[in-house]
């Protein structure tokens, strides 16, 4: 007999409107327990409104998102936090003027003990053990990028939702970030990430979604994504 498996991020029938302005049409997806689900699309699909969207983070919003077997759809951002699924958001989003490790104490709210999560995030990146005193606002790049990882990981989530985490980084950083969400997700944790360097974000991840204008054109595989010959020539240019 098949036991039905539930996914553990569901969002159903989801439209959101800035001012009016419909930006997503109807958008329904999933992520069941232990996938690395990407996201893909190109600049303006709705990604990141689709994104804050399952942490009430926009206006107008009709459909519902699910995590486990919660209804989270008018939850707050940090009540949603506090249930197990974290956002890595665009742009990172640090605090500028406080440390790397005050960075961290306030990704770890949900957490009364820091302390090991703390050293957890430095045996994950240790660049950042080096740099824990120092303001966030002054890392490059990539340590920005790599303390914005840690720092919704110190919420102990069971999924984390990924923001275009490769932007703005250099090839080889890229590399190193996107290795380490296929390492996390290896540990056990699940994954929405949204990529816009399709290739290695397909190569970490389970399964795809395409947004287009606002609306899920297609769905599959990465495999089957990877070796369409339709995606390849619109989102890796070959
Ligand atoms: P990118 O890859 O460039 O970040 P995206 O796929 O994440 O793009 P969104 O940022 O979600 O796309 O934007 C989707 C649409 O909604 C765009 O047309 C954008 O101009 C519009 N939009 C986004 N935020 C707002 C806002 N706060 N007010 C009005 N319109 C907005």
């Amino acid at each position: 007999m098949n036991v039905p498996v539930s996914p553990l991020l569901e969002v159903r029938n989801l439209s959101v409107f800035y001012s009016g302005l419909q930006v997503l049409w109807d958008v329904s997806l999933s992520v069941d327990s232990g996938e690395i689900v990407t996201i893909l699309g190109a600049n303006g699909a709705g990604k990141t409104t689709l994104v804050q969207s399952i942490f009430g983070l926009v206006g107008e919003r009709h459909g519902q998102v699910f995590f486990g077997d919660t209804d989270i759809t008018g939850l707050p951002a940090y009540d949603v936090v506090t249930r197990g699924l974290s956002l890595v958001p665009e742009k990172r989003e640090l605090f500028p003027k406080m440390t790397v490790i005050e960075n961290l104490e306030l990704g770890g709210f949900p957490r009364p003990e820091k302390a090991a999560g703390y050293n957890e995030m430095f045996a994950l990146f240790p660049i950042l053990e080096e740099r824990k005193d120092q303001l966030a606002g002054t890392l490059s790049g990539g340590e920005q990028q790599m303390l914005a990882i840690a720092r919704a990981l110190m919420a102990r989530p069971s999924m984390l939702v990924l923001d275009e985490p490769s932007l703005g980084l250099s090839p080889l950083l890229v590399s190193t970030v996107l290795d380490a969400v296929g390492t996390l997700n290896q540990s056990g944790l699940s994954i929405l990430l949204v990529e816009q360097n399709v290739q290695h974000a397909l190569e970490i991840s389970h399964r795809g979604y395409i947004l287009e204008n606002g609306r899920i054109i297609r769905e599959g595989s990465s495999e089957e994504l990877l070796h369409d010959d339709q995606i390849r020539a619109a989102y890796l240019g070959i």
